[in-house]
């Protein structure tokens, strides 16, 4: 008789011949800029952990308060007995940092996208993606029942082209719902969600924009892309976060009117059907928002850190792609040499991963760095000194 798990190791080890099978790394300590990975101490240069907020006194005080007062866990999920008023004050608190009506807040980011957009539009909808948008997007507008489609990355112009026709179609669609991530997580550019806004303005569309990476970095104060364009809250119907990235906790979020509130609380299955944030997520989440409007240096560190190591890495003749923000893919083309390049680092002592195909086109190999604001300058010197000595040894500079 064949065994019917057999498939589970044959798939497996599939991947270890190509050698896209993650090796996972281990963290013996916290994410800080010097860390320990894998028993070696190295700088850390590929976390989402932005502005160093992970680490930071008061979010770690407030977890351990809450702990106290609040204990280790919610008991529920948030529609039975679960909602405590921890997380009904999180949502305000952070309404108001985005300036929106209301917030609603997720226990991932993930789960408010593979929860809510399969609410937002169903049959006889249609949802328009940017083709470069977010795992969890996707599978979002795969549990959907709408129609689909696509439109060619960051190009408002092929966009209004499927807006166009969608318009001329046999069927009239009931919604139109266009979908895009705010900064791109692979490149680094910001979405053109000005445009976006506006030709969904001109056709009647809802905006649904995933601002994982431009929180705590873009706009006043990092309150994220609506604020960095000074969109209005009738142009981009639903911002959607995350607590896992510049926040440094865990949880997803959206934000925008009352109205979109109370829908998707009611409806999102993610949110219904999973426990709730035990209250030390909650009670440090809290503390994140407090830090970013109390402590501006972190954003401005952040952005004056990123100027300083793209001019270094241009110089030294790097291609450094198009970013604007602060991920900075380092190109180096083909995957083996990305991954010789990212090996050479660590050894010298900086930990950044290479992403190669299928994450990115063949031939598209890089590394990709984040830049975090508790970086110090001579830890920038220190990394675009290992760039300089790796790159040179692989003759990729
Ligand atoms: C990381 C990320 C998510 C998922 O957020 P989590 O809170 O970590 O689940 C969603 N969208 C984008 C664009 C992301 O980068």
């Amino acid at each position: 008789m064949r065994d019917a798990a057999s498939f589970l190791k044959q798939e497996y080890d599939d991947l270890v011949r190509q050698e896209l099978e993650w090796k996972l790394r281990v963290l013996g300590g916290p994410s800080t800029p010097w860390c320990t990975v894998d028993g070696k101490k190295v700088l850390m240069f590929c976390s989402n952990n932005y502005l160093g907020l992970s680490n930071h006194p008061k979010l770690k005080e407030a977890a351990m308060r809450a702990v106290e007062t609040h204990g280790a866990g919610s008991g529920s999920v948030r529609p039975i007995a679960g909602n405590m008023d921890l997380h009904v004050e999180l949502e305000t608190r952070l309404a108001k940092f985005k300036g929106a009506e209301a917030s609603l807040v997720y226990q991932t980011g993930f789960a408010a996208n593979s929860g809510l957009i399969p609410q937002l539009a169903g049959k006889g909808d249609l949802i328009i993606s940017d083709e470069l948008n977010h795992g969890s997007i996707i599978d979002g507008v795969r549990l959907s029942h709408a129609e689909r489609g696509v439109y060619r990355h960051g190009d408002p112009e092929d966009l209004a082209k499927v807006l166009d026709e969608a318009e001329r179609g046999a069927t009239q669609h009931r919604r139109i719902l266009i979908i895009t991530d705010g900064v791109f997580s692979m490149d680094g550019d910001i979405a053109p969600l000005d445009e976006v806004a506006s030709l969904a303005k001109e056709h009647g569309a809802m905006v649904y924009v995933d601002d994982a990476h431009g929180e705590g970095v873009l706009g006043p104060g990092g309150r994220g892309i609506v604020s960095h364009f000074g969109l209005g809250r009738d142009m981009v119907h639903v911002e959607m976060g995350t607590f896992s990235k510049a926040f440094g906790v865990v949880g997803g979020h959206v934000s925008g009117s009352k109205d979109l509130r109370n829908f998707a609380y009611n409806k999102s299955r993610t949110w219904l059907l999973s426990g709730s944030h035990p209250p030390a997520v909650v009670a440090a989440c809290l503390a994140a928002v407090d830090v970013l409007e109390r402590e501006p240096q972190h954003v401005e560190r952040l952005w004056e850190n990123t100027r300083y190591f793209k001019k270094a890495m241009k110089d030294l003749g790097f291609d450094i792609g198009k970013s604007e923000t602060p991920i900075t893919p380092v190109m180096v083309g083909e995957s083996g040499k990305a991954k010789q390049l990212s090996a050479k680092l660590f050894e010298i002592g900086v930990f950044a991963l290479p992403i190669i195909y299928p994450m990115v086109a063949q031939g598209k190999a890089r590394i990709r760095t984040i830049m975090n604001a508790a970086l110090q300058k001579e830890d920038l010197d220190f990394a675009i000194g290992a760039f300089e000595k790796a790159g040179k040894e692989l003759g990729v500079v």
